[in-house]
């Protein structure tokens, strides 16, 4: 079955990057220690934030462990335990598959609702080529140690001009894996992607001729598949998740964003300050761009990405831009 999902009013997702130390290198890597802070982040002042955001509003909360590589983080056992007892209604972990600290011996499946495993090609050379050397092999084995302790998984391809063909080529793989669920992103133009003189989008031709049949090669194998909505067609409304749901960007410089694409500018809508105090920052901030109506939709997206977006002869955009939050689900 094919749905989309609108953005949950019900639910907010929390997503905490509880430190930017990395151990690989990733051609697209949204991290820009710049403006995201360095290092990790004191488990002490994990749980304060964690209990922040737990008191915030009595909405269901979920919770997405990120970095850099959240493995990292010697104290990620401890942050997950402090979630669970916060009430978090479900504790992801996305990691690279190198699974440090020998975290699935810290944490139960209990604990742990899913880890999250992040591959970008269907075989060692091309995901080694984005990814770095060794990585392939080592997603593969993280993800079967997960899944012989009992935790449920989910593996997430990240789309690029530079693997959108191969990605045809996961359905083949994904039937000696078979993850719970498979996550298709598209590649964001921030971090490495926005310093970088290479191309990484892909266009519209290129997004309808490979995503919606291999999502449904996958979906057939049992797997649900999870890939963004991107272009609208005519008839489809836009709808743009800042304003609408509650999704939050927590990174360790204390910077909290609704929007994913602001990340590589400082204009987070709420901060932590010293005191731990989850406060709003100055305008102009991405909540004033929110609102803002334009023909190709995404108003970031048309600041940060725009090559994804093409016009007719008359200057008219063909298509808008879909918010980067909403989503197609085959299940
Ligand atoms: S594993 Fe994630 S955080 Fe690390 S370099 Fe790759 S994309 Fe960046
Ligand atoms: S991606 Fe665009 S539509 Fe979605 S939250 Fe950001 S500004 Fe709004």
């Amino acid at each position: 079955m094919k749905k989309t999902v609108s953005f949950s009013k019900k639910a907010s997702n929390i997503f905490f990057h509880i430190l930017t130390d990395c151990n690989l290198k990733c051609a697209h890597c949204y991290i820009n220690k710049k403006e995201h802070g360095q290092g990790k982040l004191p488990v002490e002042t994990i749980k304060l934030w964690l209990s922040v955001f737990a008191k915030r509003n009595p909405k269901k909360k979920n919770l997405i462990f990120l970095g850099g590589e959240p493995t990292l983080h010697p104290d990620l056992s401890e942050a997950v335990k402090e979630a669970k007892r916060l009430n978090y209604e479900s504790i992801t972990v996305d990691t690279n598959g190198y699974l440090f600290f020998d975290i699935l011996s810290k944490v139960t499946p209990e604990q742990v609702d899913y880890f999250s495993f992040s591959i970008d090609g269907s075989n060692t050379k091309l995901n080694d080529k984005i990814r770095g050397k060794g990585s392939y092999e080592k997603v593969i084995e993280g993800i079967k140690k997960a899944k012989a302790k009992g935790f449920k998984t989910s593996m997430i391809y990240t789309v690029s001009s530079y693997n959108i063909e191969d990605i045809k080529n996961m359905p083949d793989i994904l039937k000696d894996i078979m993850p719970d669920k498979f996550f298709i992103q598209i590649i964001g133009i921030r971090g490495k992607p926005a310093a970088s003189a290479n191309n990484f989008q892909v266009n519209n031709s290129q997004w309808f001729c490979a995503i919606p049949n291999t999502a449904k090669k996958i979906a057939e194998l049992g797997i649900s598949v999870i890939y963004p909505k991107v272009y609208l067609k005519k008839e489809e409304p836009f709808e743009c998740a800042g304003l609408l749901a509650d999704n939050y960007f927590i990174f360790p410089n204390g910077r909290v964003y609704k929007c994913p694409l602001c990340e590589d500018f400082a204009i987070n809508g709420l901060y932590f300050n010293k005191n731990n105090k989850l406060v709003k920052n100055g305008k102009i901030n991405e909540d004033d761009l929110f609102n803002l109506s334009i023909p190709e939709g995404c108003v970031i997206n048309k600041i940060v990405q725009s090559d994804n977006i093409e016009y007719n002869k008359d200057g008219k955009p063909l298509y808008k831009i879909a918010c980067c939050m909403l989503k197609e689900e085959i299940s």
